[in-house]
């Protein structure tokens, strides 16, 4: 992907905008993008520069995410609505193209991280709700506020506010700054753009208060020279920071090294850890964002947290981000994603999807499925918006592609036999959790999972149901003006009979 079109090979210690930015290490990676921490020379602040791949369409794409993100922002000044903040944009020419580089506040760890953390044994049930509450109030602000759907809701997009391990945060550890193009930490910044000389005085003053600020003063000259390129390791940058200040135990910690799929000695070093990280998050990468009256595309979700509406080439609305959030929220709690389809000798992988849904939460409604009136259906599409506000049943029709999953008894037509086995039993049967914990957990997430989108609560709705509002959170702020009441679907009444699934 480092080619024409591609991602832009970043260095640690390269100068963004002129020089105004100073990438310090990786924080991570997309399909679109790769995301790096940067020094901010003028603000003296640390940002999140994220840089996109530079083929026309990536343009295109990241061109619509500032329009969002924009809009995000002028709603959200006081930045307390779960949803991570722009703070600029510019483009910058490389060997691969122009790319749109993107600025965002620096978040900590995605909540993936933080699950393989947890050894892929999901999170305490106090911190998913502390997690669920932050993610909903997110939501909220996007579909009630502005009519946004973020379509791309998996925990890689949802941040944690701080780092799960605090050494590892280059804010906070004391690690010396990197300056740009090899110069030293006294502040003697290089220019490879257009800069005035008002700007370059600032962000020379800045950047040498900023180095100034800085513990140790021995400059990171190994690092710089080192052959930093854009899969830079951060564990080596964090580990040189943390040198000094930890034992080696500790900084094998901080590596993260032992976290992933480690089992011995370090579980109660984890759990301590996670009981000292404040859980609060937010949204990121509107890359994908839509909104209710104008959207882009009928491919969207990522596969494990995709709605059955989308897979069947439905109508979609901002319920299909509060499906994806059901999902997330049961992966946190188990570790385990909710659905994870794959196909078969027969069998594709959306019709595996709809199969692992239906087992768990029972025959899919005829309306969902049925596609009787398609030819309508293409109408009402075409002028969707306005139609469906005039005759809002129209959604509930089938979608484009059921007629290649359902044959007209309402049977998938390649998995035949179906195992149902309910939430609340697969926590007790398959997670260990208490008959209590299951019951809460699963009677907040079963009205979400319904299979009809509108009668999915909305995500104010639930951040009235009592699994987030009873207990720690009962004293953060509440939605206003919000018309609570939670649709139970008695879930369990549409199950007939118990089948067995194999390929038929
Ligand atoms: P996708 O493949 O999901 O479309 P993308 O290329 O659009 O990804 P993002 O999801 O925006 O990129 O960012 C990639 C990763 O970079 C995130 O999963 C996260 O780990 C990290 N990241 C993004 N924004 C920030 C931020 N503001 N602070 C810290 N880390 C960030
Ligand atoms: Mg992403
Ligand atoms: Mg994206």
């Amino acid at each position: 992907d480092y080619r024409r079109g591609g991602y832009h090979a970043v260095r640690i210690g390269d100068a963004f905008k002129g020089g105004r930015y100073i990438v310090q290490s990786k924080l991570g990676w997309g399909h679109f993008s790769t995301v790096w921490l940067a020094w901010d020379t003028l603000m003296s602040q640390f940002v999140a520069l994220k840089v996109q791949k530079s083929a026309q369409h990536y343009t295109e794409a990241a061109l619509d995410e500032i329009t969002i993100l924009k809009q995000i922002a002028e709603g959200d000044p006081d930045g307390n609505k779960s949803v991570v903040k722009l703070l600029d944009h510019f483009k910058h020419s490389g060997p691969n193209g122009q790319h749109v580089c993107m600025v965002f506040e620096n978040l900590g760890d995605n909540l993936l991280t933080l699950i393989k953390y947890t050894g892929y044994k999901g999170l305490p049930i106090h911190k998913v709700k502390e997690l669920c509450f932050h993610i909903l109030v997110g939501l909220d602000y996007l579909h009630r506020q502005l009519s946004i759907i973020h379509t791309d809701l998996k925990p890689e997009n949802i941040l944690l506010c701080s780092m799960i391990d605090p050494s590892k945060d280059l804010r906070k550890s004391g690690a010396p700054l990197i300056l740009p193009d090899n110069k030293d930490v006294k502040g003697h910044v290089t220019f490879n753009g257009n800069v005035n000389k008002n700007q370059k005085k600032k962000i020379r003053r800045k950047a040498k208060e900023a180095a100034q600020g800085f513990a140790g003063k021995k400059a990171v000259e190994s690092s710089l020279n080192a052959k930093s390129n854009a899969d830079f390791p951060i564990d080596q940058l964090v580990g040189l920071a943390s040198v000094n200040r930890s034992s080696n135990a500790d900084a094998a910690t901080a590596s993260g090294k032992e976290h992933v799929g480690s089992k011995r000695g370090s579980g109660s070093r984890r759990r301590k850890t996670l009981e000292s990280v404040d859980l609060k998050c937010k949204l990121v990468d509107f890359g994908n964002a839509c909104w209710t009256y104008k959207q882009f595309t009928d491919n969207i979700q990522t596969r494990q947290y995709r709605c059955p509406e989308v897979i069947l080439g439905s109508k979609y609305s901002t319920s299909a981000d509060l499906w994806s959030f059901a999902c997330i929220c049961f992966e946190l709690a188990t570790g385990d994603m909710l659905f994870d389809p794959h196909s078969g000798d027969n069998f594709d992988r959306d019709e595996d999807h709809l199969a692992l849904m239906m087992e768990l939460l029972g025959t899919m409604p005829r309306k969902v499925r049925e596609s009787t009136f398609n030819h309508f259906k293409v109408i009402t599409l075409a002028c969707s918006h306005f139609i469906n506000m005039l005759c809002p049943f129209q959604i509930a029709l089938g979608g484009r592609y059921s007629r290649e999953f359902f044959n007209r008894h309402g049977d998938l037509r390649h998995i035949r036999r179906l195992r149902f086995w309910p939430l609340d039993k697969v926590l007790v049967e398959k997670y260990e959790f208490s008959e209590q914990d299951a019951k809460d957990l699963a009677d907040f997430l079963i009205p979400i999972l319904e299979f009809v989108p509108e009668k999915r609560p909305t995500a104010a709705q639930c951040l009235l149901h009592p699994w987030i509002n009873a207990g720690p959170n009962s004293s953060k702020p509440r939605v206003p003006d919000v018309q609570s009441k939670v649709t139970d679907t008695g879930n369990s009444e549409k199950i007939k009979s118990v089948k067995e699934r194999t390929e038929a």
